[in-house]
């Protein structure tokens, strides 16, 4: 029974560091796979390269007979790389990526065959799409959805398929996928930002959002992963005692990498230059066998891209090494989980950093004013964030005492707040000319261009400011980064949007300067989000109180989460951006409700199999070992057989109750699946998953893992978290 535990054991044992040839400078290999700008200029003719580009800087359409030339282009280039096959390639609502793949290879009859890759093919596919997620915007009738070519995220090849990143729509337009509202809100926040922008510098015609993700992730030995059912299916454990030595020690974080896992490391990070995802570092984590892996930041719609490209890529390379990556936020109770941070910040074409503080007052006037905002923007949709964040498994990691909590806050700093709150004190109305210098000296020129508290200390906001950049730390690590990517860069738009309003109004109307405008509107932004601002301890449980008292939600589930989704305000939020119409969001709102719902059911599934198919039969056993010692005691001992089998009994009895109260458990588990399983409404059913359903799974665990300390190891069939976490 325990054997395939003991076999997998063995083999994880015996395994062996692969060698990983690293002559090649990284420099070299830097893109070597990707249909880059020096490529084009190489295989495209200049009218085409010119088109590209432009697409890329303004988002013009791309004339068809040029979509020829380019397809032309990219065919010769990749069959010259060993291409044989083209996709495109996107990224549905399941949060993978997919691909159909098609042959260049073409017959143009008399027994002849070419390879042919068209203008047509290049622009736009139709796969069938009938079974991806789409909310009810297709109808299953109309099962037509096309993809069509996302030239501002460049082409590249993995293995021997050219991959075309590309956007997928349904036939009436409207978005199925991550990446088209996505690219909507990166134009409305470059559109808003660039608006602003202008009031410091009339150069700026582009603002650009940027993300540096770091994605954090679990290796587990493939035999160990295969031994247990739940990791296999799940992706997490659903039961499994903690282990004497957890990471109680911190002796993991930033410790040396265990030579297996450095070759992974090593060849993942080898496929990642050839693809042009510009990983640059690589630690332990908190957890045993948990790390993290981060790139240099990228333009926000790449860097999606190449996160969700990366997912992919990790499994592949994991493949090779016989390891399981886990990308669940909680994989193991009781351990630290996974997160994805989202490093986020706007850059002008001019090369400012438009959250990066100057050397001058007036750039660091340009540096609140945005930093200023993003604030007021994240205090006024505090809750929308915390839904594009959710999801059955980063339920199990926010608000767990070791993550961000449910409640979004953002810190900082001493440096910061101590020039929000001089600003406070601004003048209401026209500043005085010696109230502008004393900003201006002793404010504003006060902030140093590196903040001294720039700082990754305050580990427990969900929304840090860390310098020249706001983290959004409550990403799962699970996610796509499009979502949270997508409600972020909208809300800043809209908030630049308002604030340019109000400024001019104030220079139109009351005669204001720009700059005295610029501060009247910042101090009242600095008085309406102050709510939002915290710097203490975002784990702690005064927090928690503090954040009721200032009405900031605090949403602990997914269902009540994903509420904020379709509010009155959103709607109308990103209908007004161009960012998604309500038949979008109702839709996203829906494929979410019913994805909670599959993965709690799917789980509570599993959960009642391993409990009734794997630990009650061991329990059983080993109650009848210790039943037949108490009988042979009873041979032997006679009349005194109770005093020496008192300890023996008192299992005997402890194995009965637990079974009892697993396998009742299990039965109203099943009831309430039952019960949930016919409401109609997604909402409604859930909710019924989340408060009638998940409950049973902590205390079937908690008997479960009982038996666990109890039963002996060398019956007990399921993969320990001893040995799933410290097996190398
Ligand atoms: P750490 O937080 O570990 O001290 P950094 O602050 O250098 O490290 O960066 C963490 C992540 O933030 C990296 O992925 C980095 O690329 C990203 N990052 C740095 N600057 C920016 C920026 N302006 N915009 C977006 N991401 C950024
Ligand atoms: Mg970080």
């Amino acid at each position: 029974m325990a054997t395939l535990r003991f076999q997998a054991l063995k083999e994880t044992l015996n395994r062996k560091p692969l060698e990983i040839d690293e002559n090649e400078r990284r420099s070299e290999l830097f893109g070597r796979n990707v249909f880059s700008e020096s490529v084009m200029r190489q295989f495209l003719t200049k009218e085409a390269y010119q088109s590209v580009k432009e697409a890329n800087a303004t988002g013009k359409k791309i004339d068809r007979t040029i979509a020829d030339h380019i397809s032309t282009g990219m065919k010769e280039w990749a069959i010259s790389k060993g291409a044989t096959h083209y996709t495109h390639w996107f990224q549905p609502l399941t949060g993978s990526t997919a691909e159909k793949h098609d042959a260049f290879f073409e017959t143009i009859g008399d027994g002849l065959a070419i390879e042919k890759f068209g203008g047509g093919q290049l622009v736009q596919q139709e796969p069938d799409a009938s079974s991806f997620p789409n909310g009810g915007i297709r109808n299953t009738f109309e099962a037509r959805g096309y993809t069509a070519w996302d030239p501002t995220s460049p082409a590249f090849i993995y293995g021997t398929t050219l991959c075309i990143p590309s956007v997928f729509v349904s036939y009436t337009g409207d978005a199925l996928d991550y990446k088209t509202p996505l690219l909507r809100a990166l134009q409305a926040v470059d559109q808003a930002a660039t608006d602003v922008a202008k009031y410091f510098d009339k150069n700026v015609s582009k603002v650009q959002a940027t993300l540096g993700w770091e994605q954090e992730y679990f290796l587990i030995d493939s035999a160990l992963a295969t031994s247990r059912p739940d990791i296999q299916l799940a992706g997490r454990t659903l039961l499994g005692h903690s282990p004497a030595k957890g990471q109680q020690l911190d002796d993991h974080y930033f410790g040396s990498i265990p030579s297996r896992v450095l070759a992974y490391m090593r060849d993942l990070e080898k496929e990642c230059m050839l693809l042009g995802i510009p990983v640059k570092t690589r630690h332990n984590e908190v957890a045993p066998n948990q790390f993290e892996l981060a790139p240099i930041f990228e333009e926000a719609n790449l860097a999606v891209d190449h996160n969700s490209l990366l997912m992919d890529i990790m499994q592949r390379v994991a493949d090779r090494h016989s390891f399981v990556v886990l990308f669940h936020e909680k994989p193991f109770a009781g351990i630290n989980g996974s997160g994805k941070h989202n490093n986020w910040s706007l850059s002008t074409d001019t090369g400012v950093n438009l959250l990066g503080p100057g050397s001058t007052p007036m750039k660091n006037l340009q540096f609140l004013t945005f930093f200023i905002n993003t604030i007021k923007a994240v205090h006024d949709n505090e809750e929308l964030l915390r839904a594009t964040i959710a999801s059955a498994s980063n339920d199990f990691r926010l608000g767990a005492n070791e993550a961000p909590p449910a409640i979004i806050s953002t810190f900082i700093g001493s440096q910061l707040t101590e020039v929000l709150d001089e600003l406070e004190k601004v003048t209401d109305g026209k500043l005085s000319p010696a109230e502008k210098t004393e900003l201006k000296l002793n404010v504003v020129g006060k902030i140093p261009e590196i903040l001294l508290d720039n700082t990754d200390r305050n580990r427990t906001s969900s929304f840090a400011f860390t310098g020249n950049k706001f983290e959004f730390r409550a990403v799962g690590s699970t996610a796509n980064c499009a979502e949270p990517m997508t409600a972020l860069n909208s809300i800043v738009a809209k908030q630049l949007i308002d604030f340019k309003k109000e400024v001019d109004s104030l220079v139109k109307k009351k005669k204001m300067k720009k700059d005295d405008a610029i501060f009247n509107v910042l101090r009242e932004y600095i008085k309406q989000s102050k709510n939002i601002r915290f710097e203490g301890d975002g784990y702690s449980e005064e927090w928690e109180k503090e954040a009721a008292k200032r009405g900031l939600s605090n949403n602990r589930n997914t269902p009540e989460a994903l509420k904020a989704l379709v509010n009155k305000e959103t709607i109308d939020m990103y209908r007004k951006l161009g960012v998604m119409n309500e038949i979008e969001i109702e839709a996203r709102h829906e494929i979410q409700l019913e994805e909670y719902i599959m993965r709690v059911q799917i789980e509570s599934r599993i959960l009642g199999d391993i409990a009734r198919n794997h630990v009650i039969p061991t329990a059983i056993r080993y109650q009848n070992i210790l039943i037949k010692n108490v009988r042979g005691l009873k041979e032997i001992f006679a009349d005194d057989f109770k005093e020496h089998s008192k300890e023996q009994l008192e299992i005997i009895k402890e194995i009965s109750e637990r079974i009892e109260k697993i396998n009742s458990g299990i039965t109203e588990m099943i009831e309430a699946r039952k019960k949930a399983n016919k409401l109609e409404d997604a909402e409604e059913k859930a909710f019924a998953y989340c408060n009638d359903v998940k409950p049973f799974f902590e205390t079937i665990r908690y008997h479960c893992d009982k038996l666990e300390l109890l039963i002996d190891d060398e019956i007990w069939p399921l993969t320990k978290y001893r040995e799933l976490l410290f097996t190398r």
